[in-house]
């Protein structure tokens, strides 16, 4: 913290952007007095040098993290009412670190959208210009970030959630390798594909929480085992680079021409700057949206089985029955896009169909894997755009859920490989809309993500 600020100020400074910004609807609640007092609290702590290696960071949760004691809805009617009982494992090391949670951020309904308009609190606008969507689901918490609202947001990503919204926001959206970070805690989507992701406009910010809140957890026992690197150390690194981009990925048509010209110069500067450069082939590219998206349903549906009108949230006044309990409860308490995911789900896990689809997509899964491990092992980077187009307009896809789907085309590779990604900035469409481009890398790679997010988007 610079000269004369202090937590208390800081916090201040992020509440009153909140206030002047409350039309984007990106936060659910917002826990101003609490942070304030918390912000007073840790000025304390530094004042007598005892304060922990975040003290005063200012951080908004997307609302699918448990923070006891607070409102978890996932966005969704069904959760109406619902408290979280106990703190995510990633919310208690941000608090064990004294960082002050501002608020809960809106989102698409559990996770299940690439614009923010499948929340049950209504959409999030796109700051820069309100006729269009900031990206989801994610969208609150790309939004607060852009708009100073906090510093970082804890979002999560299944299929691009963090990176998309990070891109169409103009700032800085890391998902780490799967197991990297722990799960408990949060609401789950797609269990294999769901990471805890950051979003910041310093890539040194998410450099600094991420080594706080990655690495073993005796609670969810799918998290890795392997140390925590130096995030900051290895961003400071500076051997030469081994960079790969696809054709298929900057020819698709649906690519929109000024993302094009956008990679090319990035490729030129990385070329300037001596790291190499190579164009490869990368067929499977087709392949890789049908598998993720039966995958991601399939877990889905049996995920939000749990929501049955018994346990949590929401429940139909009135029933007569039991069976008309469930029924009513999960017909009126999910949105039209979440029903839509588990009937999807529920059909592919089917027993007549499930060789075709499910089983197919694992086999085409382990295919991708192993093809995007060949390129990241004999090169440092697989660079490519994070979304095919920039922020687009609210309403563009309410009537065919499938182009929704394809803004999520570069964005899921990452999540059907497990492997680390970020999105960055890197300069603007013709309308003044931030354009976003996406780096993968090798399994715990996340540092040299860092670095590289932080080369290219400085002096742009
Ligand atoms: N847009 C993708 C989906 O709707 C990804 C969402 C996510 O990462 N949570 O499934």
């Amino acid at each position: 913290m610079s000269g004369a600020e202090t937590c208390t100020s800081r916090v201040r400074h992020h509440l009153s952007r909140i206030q002047q910004g409350q039309h984007l609807n990106a936060f659910l609640s917002v826990y101003g007095e609490e942070a304030l007092k918390r912000a007073g609290y840790i000025d304390q702590k530094i004042k007598e040098g005892t304060h922990g290696p975040l003290a005063g960071l200012v951080v908004g949760l997307k609302d699918v993290f448990s923070y006891e004691g607070h409102p978890l809805q996932a966005s969704s009617k069904i959760l109406n009412g619902f408290q979280a009982q106990y703190n995510a494992t990633a919310v208690q090391r941000l608090l064990d670190a004294d960082a002050i949670v501002i608020g809960r951020q809106n989102c698409d309904e559990f996770g299940m959208g690439s614009s923010n308009e499948n929340s049950a609190f209504g959409p999030v606008l796109h700051p820069i210009n309100h006729d269009h969507v900031p990206g989801g689901s994610s969208g609150g918490s790309a939004v607060a970030v852009a708009s100073d609202m906090c510093q970082v947001s804890l979002g999560s990503d299944t299929g691009g959630s963090v990176r998309q919204p990070a891109a169409f926001c103009g700032v800085t959206g890391l998902k780490p390798t799967y197991s990297r970070i722990s799960r408990y805690g949060l609401v789950a989507y797609g269990s294999s594909l769901d990471c805890v992701g950051l979003l910041g406009s310093d890539a040194e910010d998410i450099a600094r929480v991420l080594s706080i809140i990655a690495g073993p957890d005796e609670y969810d026992s799918t998290v890795s085992g392997r140390p925590v690197n130096d995030y900051l150390g290895e961003m400071r690194q500076n051997e030469p680079l081994k960079i790969a981009y696809a054709a298929e990925m900057v020819d698709a048509p649906v690519l929109q021409p000024e993302i094009k010209v956008a990679m090319m110069s990035a490729i030129d500067r990385l070329t300037g700057m001596g790291h190499s450069v190579t164009r490869i082939d990368f067929p499977l590219l087709d392949y890789i949206l049908p598998t993720y998206y039966i995958l991601a349903t399939a877990e889905a549906s049996s995920n939000l089985s749990r929501y049955d009108g018994v346990r949590y949230g929401y429940r139909t006044p009135h029933p007569a029955s039991l069976d008309e309990m469930y029924k009513r409860t999960r017909s009126e308490g999910f949105g039209q896009e979440v029903k839509r995911r588990i009937l999807l789900g529920t059909f592919v896990l089917t027993s007549d169909y499930f060789d075709a689809y499910y089983t197919k997509a694992q086999k085409v899964r382990t295919l991708i894997r192993k093809k995007t491990k060949e390129i990241l092992d004999q090169f440092d980077f697989l660079l490519m755009p994070t979304a095919p187009t920039t922020a687009f307009k609210r309403g563009m896809h309410a009537r065919d859920p499938l182009q929704t789907y394809l803004a999520d085309l570069y964005s899921v590779q990452a999540n059907v490989a497990g492997v680390p990604a970020i999105s960055f900035p890197f300069g603007k469409d013709k309308k003044g809309l931030p354009i976003g481009l996406q780096a993968l890398a090798g399994d715990f790679q996340e540092g040299k993500l860092l670095r590289l997010a932080s080369l290219l988007t400085e002096d742009l």
